[in-house]
C-alpha cells in the first residue's frame, strides 16, 4: 500500500511543500527513511514507531519506507514526526485516506504519542492557503497562531489517538485551548513622560522621519534609554504586509504561538552587550534569526555600544545596508528580513564624564582606546551623532507638558508619505538610502547654499561620506518642514550632527 501526506518546511520565513509517500510492501522486515533528511528527521523513525505502539498499533513485519519529496531540499526539525506517522497509518489502512487527502499536517511526536508545538506554524499555514490548501492538522499549542492565517479551517490536537479517530470518522470538536490570562495591557510608553532633552528628541523625530541610525552619546542618567525605547511609538502604524512579515518571523522563532492576534506594534528590541553573534544576527544549528530580525520594521537599540564585541558589531555592517540578513551553515543558507532603524547609545569616555575635564579621569591614551572600540565601517552607517546632555533640576522636576508620541507620530507620518511619494518609481523608500548617484537628482543645492558646503566642506576636512550624509540629513529636514529646497537652515542643522561625531572621533576621516 503507498500513501501521500502533504506537509511543510520553513525556509528562512518562507515555506516549501513537502509531500510524505509512505509504502509498506511485503519483504524483509524494516524501516527506511529516505530523502535528504538532517539528524532531527531520521531520529523521527524512532519516535513515530514508539508513538504509534504505545497508541496499540503494531508495525506490520513488511517493507516500510518513507521518502520524502523532494529530495533537494535538506529536511531539518521535529515537524515531519506526525505527517511520517499519518502516512504510515493511511498505508497501514488505519486512516481514511481520503479524509487525508487535501489536509496538511504538521507537529512533533513524543513516545507516548503526544502532539508537541513546532516552529514557524504561521507561515506554513498561511503559505498553504496561499497554494490552495485549506485544512491543516496542527498541534494544539500552535493552533491559534495557525488560526490567525485567513482562510484557514485549522484542527488542533494533542495526541496522535484522536486524530486517528478524527481521520476515521470525520468528527471534529474544536477544543479550547488555554488562552494565557490576558495580562492588563502594558501602559504604552509615551514621549510625553520624557522631560527635557529637547535636542535629543528633536535627533529622533529626525531619525525616525527619515529612517537615519542614530548615535547618542552622553554620560548615564542622560535619558538616553528612556528615549530609545519611545521611538517606535513615533513611527507609523505597520501596514497589513509588514505585520504578516514579523508575525512569520515570530512564528519561526517560536514566539507567535502565546499571542492571540498577529504582531500589530512596532518591535523595540534591546539585546544585551554580552549577547552572541548568533543572538544577535542569528544563527546556531538552525540557522534561527536573531534579534536584529526580531527587531525588523521596529528599532534595534544597542545601548553601552563600546561594550559589545567588535566582531558581533561589525557582522551588522552588511544587513543594516541590506535590510536582510543571510546565514550560511553546512550546506544551507537561509535569509531573513532585518529592517531595522538602529538607535545607539554610549557614554562620552570610560568613567562617564569627558569632555568634563573637572571630573573625567581617563588619559588620551585611553580615550582613544575606547573610541577605537567602535568601527569606522559601522560609524558609516549611522547618519546622525547627537550628544545628551545630564538634565538639569528644572528639566527633572519641570511640570511642562510634553509633546505625546501621537503628536510626533503625526508629523513622522506625512514626512513618510513625501519620501514615498517621492521614491516611488525607485527601489528604496527612505532618504537614509538615496544612493550616491541620485544625491544631485534628490537633494541638489541651489547656488548660495552650494557655496556654502564648499565652505563647510574645506573647513571642517569632510569626505565625501560625510558630505553625502549630510545632504540625506537635511533633506529630511526639509521634509519635516514640507521644504520641496533644501535651505541653509537645514543644511547647518545636519552639520551640526556631524559635528559631535567629529568632536569624539576625530575631523576628516568619520
Ligand atoms: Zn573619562
Amino acid at each position: 500500500m503507498y500513501s501521500t501526506v502533504m506537509t511543510s518546511i520553513v525556509e528562512g520565513i518562507n515555506t516549501l511543500p513537502i509531500f510524505v509517500e509512505a509504502d509498506i510492501s511485503d519483504g524483509m522486515p524494516m524501516f527506511d527513511m529516505v530523502g535528504n533528511l538532517g539528524p532531527e528527521v531520521r531520529e523521527a523513525r524512532e519516535r513515530v514507531r514508539t508513538a504509534l505502539h504505545n497508541c496499540g498499533i503494531i508495525l506490520p513485519a513488511k517493507r516500510i519506507t518513507i521518502n520524502l519529496a523532494p529530495g533537494n531540499i535538506r529536511k531539518n526539525g521535529t515537524a515531519f514526526d506526525l505527517p511520517i506517522a499519518i502516512g504510515i497509518l493511511s498505508s497501514m489502512g488505519i486512516v481514511d485516506e481520503r479524509l487525508c487527502n487535501g489536509k496538511m499536517f504538521v507537529g512533533e511526536l513524543n513516545l507516548r504519542g503526544e502532539i508537541l508545538p513546532v516552529n514557524g506554524v504561521f507561515p506554513m499555514v498561511s503559505d498553504g492557503v496561499k497554494n490552495g490548501c485549506r485544512s491543516f492538522v496542527v498541534p494544539l499549542d500552535n493552533m491559534r497562531e495557525a488560526e490567525l492565517a485567513a482562510g484557514a479551517e485549522v484542527y488542533g490536537f494533542s495526541h496522535l489517538k484522536e486524530i486517528i479517530e478524527f481521520l476515521n470518522d470525520g468528527n471534529y470538536t474544536k477544543r479550547t485551548y488555554n488562552i494565557e490570562e490576558s495580562k492588563p495591557e502594558m501602559k504604552q510608553m509615551d514621549f510625553a513622560e520624557v522631560n527635557g532633552q529637547h535636542y535629543l528628541k528633536r535627533a529622533c523625530e529626525i531619525a525616525a522621519s527619515g529612517m537615519h541610525n542614530l548615535l547618542m552619546i552622553g554620560p548615564p542618567g542622560a535619558g538616553k534609554t528612556m528615549i530609545s525605547e519611545r521611538v517606535a511609538t513615533i513611527l507609523p502604524p505597520l501596514t497589513d504586509e509588514e505585520k504578516m512579515e514579523l508575525s512569520k518571523i515570530y512564528s519561526v522563532c517560536g514566539m507567535l504561538s502565546k499571542m492571540n492576534a498577529l504582531l500589530s506594534k512596532r518591535p523595540f528590541r534591546s539585546p544585551h552587550h554580552t549577547i552572541t553573534k548568533a543572538g544577535l544576527i542569528g544563527g546556531g544549528t538552525n540557522l534561527h534569526p536573531g534579534e536584529l530580525s526580531l527587531a525588523h520594521h521596529g528599532v534595534l537599540f544597542l545601548d553601552e555600544l563600546t561594550e559589545f564585541q567588535k566582531s558581533t558589531l561589525e557582522l551588522l555592517r552588511q544587513p543594516l545596508e541590506d535590510h536582510q540578513i543571510r546565514l550560511v551553515r553546512g550546506n544551507g543558507a537561509v535569509s531573513y528580513p532585518a529592517s531595522v532603524l538602529l538607535l545607539a547609545a554610549m557614554n562620552p569616555c570610560g568613567c562617564g564624564y569627558y569632555p568634563d575635564m573637572q571630573r573625567c579621569r581617563c588619559t588620551p591614551a585611553s580615550l582613544k582606546r575606547y573610541f577605537n572600540r567602535i568601527s569606522q565601517p559601522l560609524l558609516d552607517r549611522i547618519d546622525i551623532c547627537v550628544e545628551a546632555q545630564p538634565l538639569s533640576y528644572q528639566e527633572l522636576t519641570g511640570k511642562a507638558k510634553n509633546e505625546s508620541s501621537e503628536t510626533i507620530r503625526d508629523r513622522v507620518v506625512r514626512c513618510h508619505e513625501i519620501q514615498y511619494e517621492r521614491f516611488k518609481k525607485e527601489e528604496f523608500l527612505h532618504n537614509t538610502q538615496i544612493p550616491v548617484s541620485k544625491l544631485k537628482q534628490y537633494c541638489g543645492l541651489e547656488e548660495k547654499e552650494e557655496r556654502y558646503m564648499e565652505h563647510m566642506y574645506e573647513k571642517m576636512g569632510m569626505t565625501g561620506r560625510t558630505y553625502h550624509k549630510i545632504l540625506r540629513v537635511a533633506r529630511t529636514i526639509a521634509d519635516m518642514e514640507e521644504c520641496e529646497r533644501i535651505q541653509m537652515r537645514h543644511l547647518n542643522e545636519a552639520i551640526c550632527y556631524r559635528s559631535v561625531n567629529e568632536k569624539f572621533w576625530g575631523g576628516g576621516n568619520a
